[in-house]
């Protein structure tokens, strides 16, 4: 039986191999944090994790995830809705929603999860789900599970945008979904004028705030913040394995109607596993953190500003960023490789996108900020950038 489905699977990782996409994975030593230890021994600098607020090491967040190990034992082994929910899981809850300012919110397994199980529970055939082109993998596959019609707009273009609302006059309920920040070039989604033309057209907003929660605003409260749109947009979707402890854990949070029927309906939600206690105390105590200091947004905030112009004026290109990501252009794919190869061997681990991951001939080098870095940390990136850019002939 395996035999002739083994040679199909060897020669598709083979094309795999040869299209020049196959993922290796590089193994790390330490606990994530800024310096790194990988297998080979080397020691480098990490600018390609998400651990935009430097917590997934942080010694508060362990300490309340080891007393609630202690406390609470290790797993629930079961859904929420049977005996999966600790008031460690509701704290968690109503702390989400109070630092989005929120109604309600609901966990799930991973922000995967959460976006998995959306959509399906609240619309039908009748209604329309307008979705920007460059959204996560996880909206794009939610939208599939669901009947609803379907739009596409072209990544941030609001004429495009205005188009697909026009057509969906014609359904019942319309849903705008976003990324906050898209993760490829950094950019955040325009969401004061989505909100302009949701109101005109009569329409719901999502926005997936992954990349922007913890990030942007000037207290790391996500688009909703920076466009001054607290509170007002229906759904916001995110994860706590990124700027807010790195560790796992995603949420859903909005109007109180929509969480209440996604308890009902959500299938990720009721068919899957409730996180840790640990991970639930340690996410507490993460918002706790938030709500008493601006210091990490602070921080985080001066070193992309540091690093942005040190790479512009040492010549680089770079797109603009309203995030912590920075994508420093290159062109070239293979030059793109190179590039992080070189920098590698300086000490940095950086990660090199070309197509099929970003458009042709946009091919880049991504790198990822984090108030986990020191000034030191940004320097020698910088000073690796530069070397090895006058090395391959990238500037002057
Ligand atoms: C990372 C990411 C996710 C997935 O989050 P997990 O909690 O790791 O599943 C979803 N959406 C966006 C926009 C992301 O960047």
């Amino acid at each position: 039986m395996y035999s002739n489905f083994k040679s199909h699977l060897e020669k598709e990782l083979t094309n795999i191999k040869e299209a020049g996409l196959f993922k290796n994975e590089r193994v790390i030593t330490t606990a994530q944090q800024a310096e790194i230890k990988v297998s080979s021994g080397q020691e480098v600098l990490n600018f390609c994790a998400n651990n935009y607020l430097g917590l997934s090491n942080n010694p508060e967040l362990i300490d309340a995830a080891k007393k609630a190990l202690d406390n609470r034992g290790f797993g629930m082994s079961s859904v929420r809705f049977i005996c999966g929910t600790q008031d460690l899981h509701l704290e968690l809850e109503k702390k989400i929603a109070d630092f989005f300012g929120t109604e309600d919110t609901i966990l799930y397994a991973a922000c995967f999860d959460a976006n998995g199980g959306v959509f399906e529970p609240l619309l039908t055939e009748e209604d329309a789900i307008i979705s920007d082109s460059l959204n996560h993998a996880s909206i794009i596959d939610g939208v599939r599970l669901c009947k609803a019609q379907r739009y596409r707009y072209a990544n941030a273009d609001m004429d495009e945008l205005e188009k697909c609302l026009k057509i969906a006059q014609a359904q019942r309920f319309r849903l705008i979904v976003t990324d906050g920040v898209f993760s490829m070039d950094g950019n955040v989604a325009p969401l004061d004028k989505i909100y302009e033309l949701a109101n005109k057209y009569d329409a719901m907003i999502m926005v997936d705030e992954s990349h922007s929660a913890g990030v942007v605003g000037n207290t790391g409260r996500g688009t909703t913040e920076l466009f001054n749109l607290k509170g007002k947009v229906e759904i916001i979707t995110g994860t706590l394995g990124k700027a807010f402890g790195g560790a796992i854990g995603g949420f859903t949070t909005g109007k109180k109607e929509i969480i209440d029927m996604l308890r009902q309906r959500s299938r990720p939600y009721l068919f899957s596993n409730s996180i840790p206690p640990m991970v639930a105390a340690a996410g507490s105590a993460m918002f706790d953190m938030m709500s008493k200091t601006n210091e990490l947004q602070d921080k985080l905030h001066n070193n992309t500003d540091y690093f942005v112009k040190k790479m512009i004026d040492a010549g680089f290109d770079i797109k603009p960023t309203q995030s912590a990501i920075c994508a420093v252009m290159l062109y070239d794919a293979k030059l793109s490789q190179e590039f992080a190869a070189k920098m590698l061997d300086h000490g940095i681990y950086v990660i090199g996108f070309y197509f099929p991951v970003v458009p042709k001939d946009q091919a880049r080098i991504r790198v990822q900020i984090s108030a986990g870095h020191s000034q030191e940390h940004l320097d020698r990136c910088i000073d690796a950038f530069t070397t090895v850019g006058k090395e391959l002939g990238v500037i002057k």
